[in-house]
């Protein structure tokens, strides 16, 4: 039989981790057929997916600039197809083609399941678009991981209820829909029989998970499930939010060993006239009571974000926020700019903010963050911590990886001596040395397992 040349595909991961998740299941239908093989590198691609973020006008430059300079390889190398997926895609349905005649097709959040059809029409030099309706699309699916093979995501629900009016999230994913939790039991146990030692669970909301399917919060359970049920030793919990803190999930970070003393919760702001223009659900004294019994938790390390110059921020307001960072001391901090996105309530708001006002609050918060950041790591010097082999930096001969309360992608490193053969993926213990801005440096003690 002829030797035919495989398809080569490519494809550029942008946005959120949830985001992430749907080009891992894309690629796993890529993966299943015969005739098409995955390519790293873009210049060798045949087809290129561009899996788009469009939640931010900054995110969407990001978006735009990448479908160019891959564009750029239809003129000089092989590339024959470039397809268009994720959340640009969904919101600007209609101006993608018009706007950039480069792309070939368009796929909504809703039809992944259509990335084949999309390549084979495409190749026949046919345009393709697809946008079926996201709020009934199949949420689970094979993947193949873009992420270490150590570390994964679990995304346990789609969409978004909470309507805050900042953000062009629940028009682009949808209403909230939680996936049920014996298929995320079961996806748990396929991602650890693949190697998978840190499993980090994502969602728009991942404190809302169940309420949809069960009527009732159901997060706690599905980390008892997942633990009970699979040996993988980190689960960390992303993206959740203040109002639905349960005294079940405070009960399972003080009982669960698997469940880290980790959690993402971005509070946005903290004045309350603030966070009622924003309808952020449950005001500052949600936030300090949910902030309160999480730090009853032994060990708890809290990671948020907040917004500057929302439309109607005052100096009082700012003030007041800088103020409750000051008094929380937050161990990962985030700040955005508010940025004005159409189609979302707050554009339409009054009070809109100078730019240079933004930027000059989003300096001064960051710097607030920094002072308490270097107060924190003079306690972590001498300390001991479990972290996690990523790998060897050869030029500087020294280890580098994460510990529990280090988020991939986001949060910092551990650099670390040591001179012995460390696997990647094995946990090990390190004495912290020296801490400079997030990064902590150290010395191997021992390896926990190989
Ligand atoms: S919780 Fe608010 S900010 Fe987050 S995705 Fe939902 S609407 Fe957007």
């Amino acid at each position: 039989m002829a030797n035919t040349k495989k398809i080569k595909v490519g494809f550029v991961s942008l946005g959120c981790p949830k985001n992430q998740v749907d080009i891992e299941k894309m690629l796993s239908l890529v993966d299943s057929e015969e005739s098409y093989e995955i390519v790293t590198e873009d210049y060798e691609a045949d087809v290129i997916i561009i899996n788009t973020c469009g939640f931010i006008e900054s995110a969407k430059q990001e978006s735009i600039e990448n479908i160019l300079d891959v564009a750029w390889l239809k003129e000089n190398r092989n590339l024959k197809s470039i397809i268009v997926t994720g959340c640009l895609s969904e919101r600007y349905r209609e101006q993608i083609f018009e706007q950039l005649p480069e792309v070939d097709a368009v796929l909504g959040v809703g039809s992944y399941g259509e990335i084949i059809r999309a390549i084979k029409a495409t190749l026949k030099g046919k345009r393709f678009s697809s946008f079926e309706d996201k709020n009934t699309c199949e949420l689970g699916g094979d993947r193949i991981l873009t992420t270490p093979f150590y570390s994964a995501y679990l995304k346990i629900a789609e969409g978004c209820d909470n309507r805050c009016t900042y953000c062009a999230i629940p028009d682009i994913r949808g209403k909230f829909r939680s996936r049920p939790i014996e298929d995320l039991v079961e996806e748990a146990k396929i991602l650890e029989a693949s190697g998978v030692r840190e499993l980090n669970i994502v969602a728009q909301d991942t404190t809302r998970y169940g309420l949809d399917l069960y009527g009732e919060y159901k997060l706690a359970e599905l980390i008892k499930r997942i633990s009970a049920e699979t040996n993988i030793p980190w689960i960390r919990l992303m993206y959740c939010y203040p109002d639905k803190i349960t005294d079940e999930l405070i009960e399972e970070f003080k009982t669960n060993k698997k469940l880290l003393k980790y959690i993402d919760l971005p509070i946005q702001h903290i004045s309350d006239k603030i966070l009622k223009k924003m309808n952020r659900h449950g005001g500052s004294e949600t936030i300090k009571d949910a902030v309160a019994r999480l730090r009853s938790v032994p060990g708890m390390v809290i990671r948020t974000t907040v917004i500057v110059g929302f439309p109607g921020e005052t100096e009082e307001d700012f003030a007041e926020l800088c103020e409750y960072i000051k008094e929380a001391r937050f161990d990962k901090f985030g700040a955005f700019t508010y940025s004005r996105e159409e189609d979302t309530p707050a554009y339409d708001f009054e009070d809109q903010i100078d730019e240079q006002v933004k930027q000059d609050r989003y300096d001064i918060i960051m710097g607030e963050q920094q002072t308490i950041v270097e107060e924190m790591n003079t306690q972590k010097e001498g300390k001991l911590i479990t972290a996690i082999v990523e790998g060897y930096d050869p030029d500087n001969k020294v280890f580098f990886g994460r510990c529990g309360s280090d988020a991939p992608e986001i949060d910092s490193k551990v650099y670390f001596t040591g001179n012995k053969q460390l696997k990647v993926g094995s946990f090990v213990n390190v004495k912290i040395t020296q801490c400079m801005d997030y990064d902590l440096y150290g010395e191997l003690l021992g390896d926990i397992n190989q």
